[in-house]
């Protein structure tokens, strides 16, 4: 199987050395792709979320193997659509996972933008987002984290309920399925059980709508957590009738 998510050094929040990265991987008999953030909305801040490309493939290609592909987590911003686009199309990355980190101009992981919104503001916008951003960014091979906003919220239960949510989900699942590319089981929350049963409703839902094929990824920034919940992703994919895919030069190869 492939971890397809995680971070080394190329990304702002992550200090994991690639070698070490493919050590582990290797012990628990992983292949893995690196995703380094290009959120290119934070370029220039003090928290900067972009990296050099040229860079990242002289220094990385050398560790490129079968099970060793090299990603882009390209951030889902449609002020930067055209300059993401290019940096997608002119370099030769296995694999592009499109992630919204930031909702007008607001990074999700800081207060900011939940104060003054209510939940149902807050999480009702960010669907939006993604939607209204995936549809324009038609090049991305999988969407990441849907339940991203579930990690940082600023309200007592963050939990991104299907029920409550369902119409803006469908849309997002329907644009994924028609597009027939993947989409992430991001394995971050799926050891806390109230996130693992929402989100299993989501992926059913999913096929429902279509959907055939999944990523997994562990958005390792460490060492410990190459591989955390692959065991509970697995039972998601498999009990939703999901195939399980990783990408090598932009093609989806089936993983067992
Ligand atoms: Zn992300
Ligand atoms: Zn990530």
């Amino acid at each position: 199987m492939f971890d397809t998510h995680l971070h080394t050094e190329f990304s702002t929040d992550s200090k994991m050395k690639i070698e070490e990265a493919i050590k582990a991987s290797q012990k628990s008999n992983l292949g893995i792709i690196v995703t380094e953030h290009m959120d290119l909305g934070l370029k220039g801040e003090e928290k900067n979320f972009c990296f050099d490309v040229d860079e990242y493939f002289s220094e990385y290609n050398k560790y490129k193997i079968n099970k060793v592909l090299l990603g882009i987590e390209i951030g889902l911003e449609k002020e930067h659509l055209e300059e993401a686009r290019k940096i997608i199309n002119n370099n030769p990355f296995d694999y592009a996972l499109g992630s919204i980190h930031l909702v007008d101009g607001n990074d999700l992981y800081y207060k900011d933008f939940y104060k003054d919104k209510s939940k149902k503001e807050a999480f009702n916008r960010y669907l939006e987002v993604m939607f209204e951003t995936l549809k324009k960014f038609d090049f991305v091979d999988s969407l990441g984290h849907i339940d991203y906003i579930s990690r940082y919220a600023y309200y007592d239960d963050k939990e991104l309920y299907y029920e409550d949510y369902y119409e803006r989900i469908d849309e997002i699942l329907k644009l994924i399925s028609n597009r027939e590319i993947a989409m992430e089981i991001n394995t971050r929350r799926l050891d806390d059980d109230k996130a693992f049963k929402n989100l299993l409703k989501i992926y059913k839902r999913f096929n429902e709508l279509g959907g055939k094929i999944v990523t997994i990824g562990s958005d390792s920034h460490d060492l410990k957590s190459i591989g955390k919940n692959f065991d509970k992703a697995k039972y998601i994919a498999d009990s939703c009738n999901l195939k399980v895919v990783y990408h090598k030069n932009r093609k989806i190869y089936y993983d067992k």
